[in-house]
Parts: C-alpha cells; structure tokens; sequence
C-alpha cells in the first residue's frame, strides 16, 4: 500500500552502492525510516528528497512494514541552510534533537509545526540562536519537562540579584528562598530566558539578545536537556565551538 506523508530529512546515510536510507521526521506517522533508491546515480530524479533539510511531500510504498521512497514533491528546499555555517549548524542541531528524542512511528502535530516552524525561521531569517533557544524551551515543554515560572518559587519575585535553578523540580530561587540542589545561573541567563519565556518562536525572535546572552542561554537549555533526558546532542558543541 502507498501512502503519503509530509515530512523532514533528519538524516541520510549511503546504502549500497546507489540508495540511500532516510530519516524522515513526518506530520502523519512520527519519525520513520525509509529507503531511496538510486539517489546517488548523477541526474537521479529524487535526488532533491535524499538530502538533509528537504521538506517534501513523499509517496511511500510499504511493504512488510518498510518504506521506500517512491516519489517526493517539494514544498521547501531551505537553501540558505547551506549558504550560511550558523544556519547550517543551527538546523543541525534541530535535527538532531528531534531524531534522538523522538520514538518512531509516534506523531505528534504541535512538535512537527514546531520543529519546521525553527528550521523555517533559521533559514529565512536572522536571529538563528534566538529561534533555537525558543525552539529547545518550547520542545522540552512538549517532552513534559517544562519550566512552569520564571518567578522565584519561594516568594514568587522577578529576580535581580542572584539566581538558582532547581533541575529536578524546573524552579527558580532567590538568594534568601534557594534551595540545597539549585545551582546557581547567571543573571544574564535567566534575563534571556526570561525574554522568550512562553513566547512562539515567531514572538521569541522579535526580541534581540546580545550574542553573549545567547550563548549563555543554549548552554543552560543544553544543560538541562541533557539532565533531565540523558541524551547529547552532539551538535550543538559543534555550534557553541563555531559561535564562540
Ligand atoms: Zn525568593
């Protein structure tokens, strides 16, 4: 049976000496994987499908619960991604996330729009890190790890002088109410969080932070990501390395 899906390449690995095998992350079925035959053939007419980054709507011929691509429409190219090292490593990371914290065959709508939403904003427009952070804070949301307020969860102030954070119970502290096993942030990263706190990433990235704040921000998420799912993401060292 064939069926279609709308999906993004999160990776693509050579197969034989001619195909390739796709992860694709899918509005319909959640991550999958399929194969491509013929990709790396010069004039293969489904080349486009079998790099990473390309958003298409793929016909997929299923058989004994494989995929393989048997056609693909285009609906977005993300050309800059490949034109600029920050957007490149940005998506990158994006991807990434989504592949190692992601089951197959479990779609989930909002993560897709998300997900495509961030790769839309760091192709087209500037404000990459921004669109990255609000990206990561919205995606640990939707894992069910969400930080719930930015106030101070003892006496529930905007904090201006020293800041902790509880990682296990996703908290923030004063000085006077911190508790043993919050660490202390900079006020710096707390300010940034603060900004793109419950915003889309379409609000997120009206806000300009400076490149520090940034930095400083993806650390902390990075930090906490990894925490509370035990995954590394590989490439975002690869980013703070070329970013910083
Ligand atoms: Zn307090």
């Amino acid at each position: 049976m064939d069926i279609i899906v709308n999906a993004i390449v999160l990776k693509s690995v050579d197969y034989k000496d001619n195909d390739k095998i796709l992860t694709l992350y899918s509005l319909e079925k959640g991550k999958i994987t399929a194969g491509i035959k013929g990709v790396k053939k010069s004039g293969a007419k489904l080349k486009f499908a079998s790099e990473p980054f390309a958003l298409c709507e793929y016909v997929l011929a299923e058989r004994a619960g494989r995929y393989t691509v048997i056609g693909a429409t285009y609906i977005d190219t993300f050309f800059n991604l490949r034109l600029s090292l920050e957007k490149y490593y940005t998506s990158s990371v994006i991807l990434e996330t989504l592949n190692l914290l992601t089951g197959e065959n479990e779609p989930d709508h909002d993560l897709f729009t998300l997900a495509i939403n961030a790769v839309k904003h760091v192709n087209y427009q500037s404000g990459e890190l921004t669109a990255l952070n609000s990206f990561l804070l919205n995606f640990i949301n939707l894992l069910g790890y969400g930080i719930q307020k930015i106030n101070c969860n003892g006496c529930d102030c905007k904090i201006d002088g020293r800041v902790f954070f509880s990682s296990r119970f996703a908290e923030f502290y004063c000085s006077s109410c911190r508790i043993d096993d919050a660490m202390e942030i900079t006020l710096e990263t707390y300010e940034a969080l603060s900004s793109i706190f419950n915003k889309s990433i379409e609000d997120a990235v009206k806000v300009t932070l400076p490149r520090t704040a940034e930095v400083k921000l993806l650390k902390f998420l990075t930090y906490y990501l990894q925490t509370k799912t035990e995954v590394n993401v590989k490439s975002i060292k690869s980013l703070i390395d070329f970013i910083s």
